[in-house]
């Protein structure tokens, strides 16, 4: 038989009561430090209610931690994702893909003087041994970075407009030079080729001053589309007419589809603007084979194809090919076709999703992408 340890009761109450001031001192010492840090950090329970307010939320939010705790969180945090109200409860214990879409989303918060800040949003479901679980929300102050961000925004806002006028003038300037007081036929082979030169030139510089627009007004919410019945067809032909020239010059293969499609939700200029992105890019990095736009038709909506047999993309390159100023390594040499400024399919994305439409790609190196969006019928 085993000996019997004996320990005595008041040595049970010692150890117990030693380890429980350790507890206490650990948890006191962790609340301290999150108290400390300068990012906005707030927990809520199962049932929304707040169980942590930390002191950067507190002077943010203008309320203490003793008077919020156990309230509903959306009652007592006032934030905006877009302008519009933003719910805790909407994404709180979500899963990690949903947490995803949001997670690193600017929200605003309205100071007391009507000033705004902004924060970077993170939410983290935390799982106490599937006793209990707690969504940790935490908010990093990027006020100075949106505020140097929406002030390169207005300078190339202005910049751009302000170039708009004498694009115009050049252009329209340059057209009267040819064809009013010239007449075509009068102009010599070498002249013809500097008019030339100089409108393709210039388009370049509208294109480039149009994207740079567009970027400012997608950075501040006022892309504004006129999202209406549009007719695919005539689309399709406007463009495949603006582009054919290019195809015979360049030697690739050109074409469009037999069948007609009817009418799609969109804004017709900005669709023309998307094929003309797409199909600009087709030309820019496929130097020979063919260039197809093909259409393939669903229930509720119409999936369009550029497929090219060009230089297609690397892998590496995959996650900035939509983004702001993304280049591939196509991207980075110089082409014939106009210099490369990363904003054509980031303007692009933007202007799909507006008109309730995706937009992605599959490629391979060496034997061509297919660049695609759908757009509603
Ligand atoms: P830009 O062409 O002005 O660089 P985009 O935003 O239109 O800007 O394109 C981003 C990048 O995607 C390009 O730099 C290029 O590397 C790559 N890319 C786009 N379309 C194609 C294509 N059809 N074939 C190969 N690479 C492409």
């Amino acid at each position: 038989m085993p000996p019997k340890i004996t320990i005595s009761p008041h040595k049970i109450l010692e150890e117990l009561y030693i380890k429980n001031l350790e507890l206490v001192r650990e948890r006191r010492r962790i609340n301290e430090i999150l108290q400390q840090v300068a990012e906005v950090v707030f927990a809520v329970d199962e049932n929304y209610k707040i169980t942590i307010f930390n002191t950067s939320a507190e002077s943010i939010f203008g309320v203490k931690e003793e008077d919020v705790v156990g309230k509903n969180a959306d009652s007592i945090i006032k934030v905006f994702l877009k302008d519009q109200p933003f719910s805790i409860r909407e994404y709180a214990f979500k899963s990690k893909a949903v947490l995803k879409t949001i997670n690193q989303e600017k929200l605003t918060v309205e100071g007391n003087l009507g000033n705004k800040h902004y924060f970077k949003l993170n939410f983290t479901n935390v799982d106490f041994g599937g006793k209990s679980r707690e969504c940790v929300i935490s908010l990093t102050n990027v006020t100075e970075e949106v505020e140097a961000d929406l002030k390169k925004d207005e300078f190339i806002s202005i910049v751009g407009h302000e170039l708009k006028t004498p694009i115009t003038i050049i252009k329209n300037n340059l057209w009267m030079v040819k064809y009013l007081f010239g007449g075509k036929s009068v102009l010599s082979e070498r002249q013809e080729q500097i008019f030339e030169t100089s409108f393709e030139e210039l388009n370049h510089l509208t294109k480039l001053v149009n994207d740079l627009l567009d970027l400012t007004r997608i950075a501040q919410n006022r892309l504004v589309l006129y999202v209406r019945d549009c007719n695919l067809d005539s689309v399709l032909e406007e463009i495949y007419t603006q582009f054919k020239e290019l195809a015979v010059k360049q030697n690739l293969k050109f074409s469009k589809p037999k069948k007609k499609f009817g009418i799609v939700k969109a804004d017709k200029e900005r669709l023309v603007e998307v094929f003309e992105n797409l199909l600009s890019n087709a030309f820019k990095y496929t130097t020979k084979g063919s260039i197809e736009i093909r259409v393939v038709k669903s229930l509720k909506s119409l999936r369009i194809e550029i497929v090219d047999t060009g230089a297609g993309i690397a892998q590496k390159d995959f996650p900035r090919i939509f983004t702001k100023f993304g280049r591939g390594s196509e991207g980075l040499k110089v082409h014939e076709n106009g210099a490369s400024t990363g904003l054509g399919l980031y303007v692009t994305k933007n202007l799909v999703e507006q008109m309730g439409g995706e937009v992605g790609f599959t490629s391979k190196v060496g034997e061509g992408s297919v660049f695609w969006f759908t757009l509603k019928r």
